[in-house]
């Protein structure tokens, strides 16, 4: 693959913008070139979008869905440091630092005995809660602010040309095909999207672990259950109390993978979650009607590399971690820092150098998260086919984990986020 070679003359800013400072559909005639153009509008998008738009550098977003629409997933909840900072950084810190939740700890229930995990104590450091809807709609409503386009409903998205200097991106919006000319492709675009998929055949290396079990997660107006999470480890399987806000709740049982969501009334996800829960959360928990409910499989993946030529993978396109490590958000977060300083350091010091160990930083500190993810599974949930042996080292290993400090710092260390 070849090293980029020099920036070349700095683009201009270009023209088209979305008037009136609405997070929705692009208005007025799109651009034909930019320096970035960003495949994919979830967080990895948006942030990289952002923290460029901050630095002068152009860039344009083409996403296949509406704004409303990518608002309205319900994904991923807690953050860690490094991402609260570079938020921040990005100038869209102010609501999180003013709703989110800050957690100096998190709590474990094994078998109906809680123990307590201390980040604080052990690290230093703390996580803080705040929807990745929140931080989505800061960051839509920051790019509108800055005058950034983005292009909703873009259908047909297809980067071309990324293996020679000047790459393209042509799509299809509002019945017309058009086509932008970039100096580079940020493939943003999840784990479907088309990023991954238009990388030249026989050039992607995939490593996948697919676990026999899904999350039934499920959202409604009470208070939680407790102020920190609970990670419950118990005979019937694994259960997870999370929440949204001091009124809005987030919990999940570990299921089957052929149930789906109508498998579950109300009354059975908190009969089932119950029973997983230690006798003081059983005897707090608030129930109430859930105004979300969705099954997800759990999944490790990693594709590499995550560049070719002039396009960049960041996020869910290049690697997917099942949940139970709150990694998912946060490692989007963590590529687009690198891959932010990368195009930098190349528009601003001339220097192709970042650009060229993106995806070799990118995946050192990925594979810690698989590490720790795929672990955190492993040690939390019910295999079925789980021998004797198995079980009793599952025990041995969370007895271990909660009875060393050395173990605990661990676990704190990796949960709260390896530096970056
Ligand atoms: C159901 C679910 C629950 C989750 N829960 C958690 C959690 O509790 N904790 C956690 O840490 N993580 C969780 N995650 C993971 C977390 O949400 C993701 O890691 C995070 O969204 C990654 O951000 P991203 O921007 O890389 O990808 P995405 O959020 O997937 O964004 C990609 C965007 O690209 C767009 N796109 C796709 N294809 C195209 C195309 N061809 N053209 C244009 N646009 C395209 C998509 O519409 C989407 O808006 C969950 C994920 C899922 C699916």
């Amino acid at each position: 693959m070849s090293p980029v070679h020099g920036p070349g003359p700095l683009l201009g800013r270009i023209g088209a913008r979305e008037p009136g400072g609405h997070a929705g559909a692009a208005q007025g005639d799109t651009p034909t070139r930019t320096q970035v153009a960003i495949i994919g509008a979830g967080p990895a998008g948006l942030l990289l979008g952002q923290l460029l738009l901050r630095h002068g550098v152009d860039n344009v977003v083409l996403e296949r869905q509406t704004a409303e629409h990518v608002l309205g997933r319900i994904r991923a909840g807690l953050i860690e440091q490094g991402t609260v900072d570079l938020l921040d950084e990005a100038g869209v810190g102010e609501r999180l630092h003013r709703e989110g939740l800050v957690h100096d700890g998190t709590q474990i229930n094994v078998d109906g005995v809680r123990h307590r995990i201390d980040f604080k104590a052990l690290t230093g450091k703390t996580v803080t809660v705040y929807g990745q809807t929140e931080i989505t709609r800061d960051l839509m409503e920051a790019r509108a602010a800055a005058s950034g386009l983005t292009v909703y409903e873009a259908e047909n998205v297809t980067p071309a040309d990324f293996q020679g200097e000047r790459p393209r991106v042509r799509y299809r919006h509002k019945g017309k095909d058009k086509e932008i000319e970039c100096d580079f492709v940020a493939g943003c675009d999840g784990f479907h999207g088309i990023c991954r998929q238009s990388a030249p055949a026989g050039s992607v290396q995939s490593y996948e672990r697919v676990y026999p079990f899904g999350w039934l997660g499920l959202l409604c107006d009470t208070p939680p259950v407790s102020e920190e999470l609970i990670y419950n480890r118990s005979a019937r399987g694994f259960a997870l109390c999370s929440m949204r806000s001091p009124s809005r709740s987030r919990y999940y049982v570990q299921c089957s993978l052929g149930d789906s969501v109508e498998d579950w009334p109300d009354e059975r996800f908190w009969d089932e979650l119950k029973q997983r829960l230690d006798p003081q959360a059983r005897a707090d928990l608030v129930t109430g009607p859930s105004i979300e409910k969705s099954i997800a499989p759990l999944r490790s993946f990693v594709a590499e590399p995550m560049r070719f030529g002039r396009m960049f993978l960041a996020g869910d396109a290049a690697h997917i971690v099942p949940p139970t490590g709150a990694k998912g958000l946060n490692l989007a977060a963590s590529d687009v820092a690198f891959l932010a300083r990368a195009f930098l350091e190349f528009y601003k010091e001339n220097s192709p150098a970042g650009l060229d160990h993106y995806s070799a930083r990118a995946l050192a500190r990925v594979w810690k998260a698989e590490r720790f993810s795929w672990w955190m599974t492993t040690m939390l949930h019910n295999f079925d086919d789980a021998g004797g042996f198995d079980r009793k080292v599952q025990a041995a290993e969370l007895d271990y984990v909660l009875g060393s400090r050395a173990a605990s710092t661990s676990l704190a260390e990796n949960y709260v986020g390896l530096p970056y």
